[in-house]
């Protein structure tokens, strides 16, 4: 019987842990999001998007492109909240950004009707060593020639690189969108020489 007694504590113990963490994972109590965890366009900043999004996942269901997707349990964000890997698939700034309204709590700010106005995150050429320009292995701009801002957010300027190269991208972080399609279509294999940390203070 005190065995019995004592089994049955500890399971109710462990199930109150257990019981604890999912709570917490579903109220969102992480520190901080991984920055490849990028959130849609008009989303609010962090603690306010938490508080707005109900997890419906009518954006996810409004991206004609299957960019989005919900956190699962066990993914390093928020059960049920909507993001994207740019590697993987990057968000295509459609004009009409038929995620934002799709939300029906404002996570998604609706103010945000000019899709190059979205604030996701911002690019950065974070190996450079692996760049084929940067490095001189190859003349590419394949990250360049993928940006729908290209010019503006992102440019190839020339002019004989630390790695040895003679040209490479730069990013201009007040124009960049954070989008991810220069990430997506960087050329190499495996991770990207140019990458996108997600914004998750301030998303316009
Ligand atoms: S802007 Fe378009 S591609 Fe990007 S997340 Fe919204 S619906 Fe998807
Ligand atoms: S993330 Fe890359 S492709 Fe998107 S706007 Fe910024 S530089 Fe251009
Ligand atoms: S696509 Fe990749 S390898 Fe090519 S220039 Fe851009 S960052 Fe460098």
């Amino acid at each position: 019987m005190r065995i019995s007694r004592r089994k049955a504590l500890s399971s109710a113990l462990a199930l109150g842990a257990t019981t604890a963490l999912l709570a917490g994972r579903v109220r969102g109590e992480r520190a901080s999001p991984p920055a490849d965890r990028i959130r849609p366009p008009g989303a609010l900043a962090d603690a306010e998007f938490l508080d707005a999004c109900v997890r419906c996942g009518l954006c996810v269901r409004a991206c004609p492109y299957d960019v989005l997707r919900l956190a699962d349990l066990g993914e390093p964000l928020p059960v049920g909240t909507p993001y994207f890997v740019a590697r993987e698939n990057a968000c295509r700034m459609c004009e009409d950004i038929p995620c934002v309204p799709a939300c029906p709590t404002g996570a998604l700010d609706r103010s945000l009707v000019d899709v190059r106005e979205a604030r996701m995150g911002v690019a950065d050429l974070t190996d450079a060593e692996r760049c084929l320009s940067y490095s001189g292995a190859a003349y590419c701009h394949a990250c360049f020639q993928a940006c729908p801002v290209k010019g503006e957010a992102i440019r190839m300027q020339q002019g004989r690189t630390p790695g040895g190269g003679l040209i490479r991208p730069v990013v201009d972080p007040d124009r960049c969108t954070g989008c991810g399609l220069c990430e997506q279509a960087c050329v190499l294999d495996g991770t990207a020489a140019i990458t996108v940390r997600a914004n998750h203070v301030s998303h316009r």
